[in-house]
């Protein structure tokens, strides 16, 4: 990937808003279904029958190879699991990550949901609020941060002082708009190499992804599945953000982010065309 990237103007963010509510509806359909007893292929059509019948296209079904519209990660797989007939258990810890698009403008959005029971779910439980702390921490380095460096490290800082949790570092967040992957890279660690400054008509997603113990990983064998290779648990929190004018608009979240970034100090601002 290269670090430039195609600026948005306001009237293309604001374009990307219905995608941005779209993938939120979507995720907010599968939270109100997950629980043990049911398949996440059952999932992924709650998911698709959403971002449908709100006249959007499951991104996801894009993406050459993939069939279906979510991601569904169980346990030791931490990304781009592929739903299937196998049922969740009380107290697994589950990432669902899911994108509409609307018009030619893409959602990109995760969320991790532990279920309720099992004897495992309140360190299981940590390992999601550090991923989804970590998440916001990069958000507010939208705000706060001169380039794009400023997040991955504002990500890394907050899961080092807050855990001792891996964070994985071949799989990071992108640029989205008509294509759901675009650059520039959005790292969840520092890296040395100059990212592109934090200007207007900058859309990434951002979306740490996080490891219970080392942060080594492997694809399973169906291609898709990365899993920790120490068997440990991975969670995933994600979300597509606009950086206009006028200021930062969090597309994928119901609020545009207004609650979580006024823990910051930071006031949502939706973009106009
Ligand atoms: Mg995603
Ligand atoms: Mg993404």
């Amino acid at each position: 990937m290269r670090s430039s990237f195609t600026k948005k103007s306001d009237a293309d963010i604001a374009a990307m808003i219905p995608a941005g509510e779209l993938t939120a509806k979507a995720l907010s359909k599968v939270r109100e279904a997950i629980r043990p007893g049911v398949t996440t292929l059952e999932l992924d059509a709650i998911a698709e029958d959403t971002i449908r019948s709100g006249g959007g296209v499951p991104n996801f079904q894009l993406v050459p190879g993939y069939k279906h519209t979510i991601c569904a990660s169980i346990n030791d797989e931490i990304v781009h699991g592929i739903p299937s007939e196998k049922v969740l258990q009380a107290g697994d810890i589950v990432s669902i990550d899911c994108g509409a698009m609307v018009n030619g403008w893409n959602g990109d959005r995760a969320i991790t949901v532990i279920l309720p029971g099992g004897s495992d779910t309140q360190s299981r439980q940590r390992l999601s609020d550090v991923t989804y702390g970590s998440l916001w921490e990069g958000i507010a380095a939208l705000y706060f941060g001169k380039r794009l460096n400023h997040v991955g490290v504002a990500i890394e800082d907050f899961v080092q002082k807050n855990s001792d949790f891996g964070i994985l570092e071949q799989y990071v967040g992108h640029g989205i708009g008509r294509s759901m992957h675009e650059d520039p890279p959005v790292y969840n660690f520092g890296v040395r190499e100059r990212l592109p400054k934090i200007v207007p008509g900058l859309v990434v997603a951002i979306e740490p992804m996080l490891t219970s113990g080392s942060n080594e990983t492997f694809v399973d064998k169906d291609d898709w599945t990365v899993r920790t290779s120490d068997g440990g648990d991975g969670a995933h929190w994600e979300h597509s953000i606009a950086v206009h004018s006028k200021g930062l608009w969090v597309l994928t979240a119901e609020d545009g982010g207004e609650s979580e970034l006024a823990k910051f100090g930071i006031k949502a601002i939706p973009p106009k065309s």
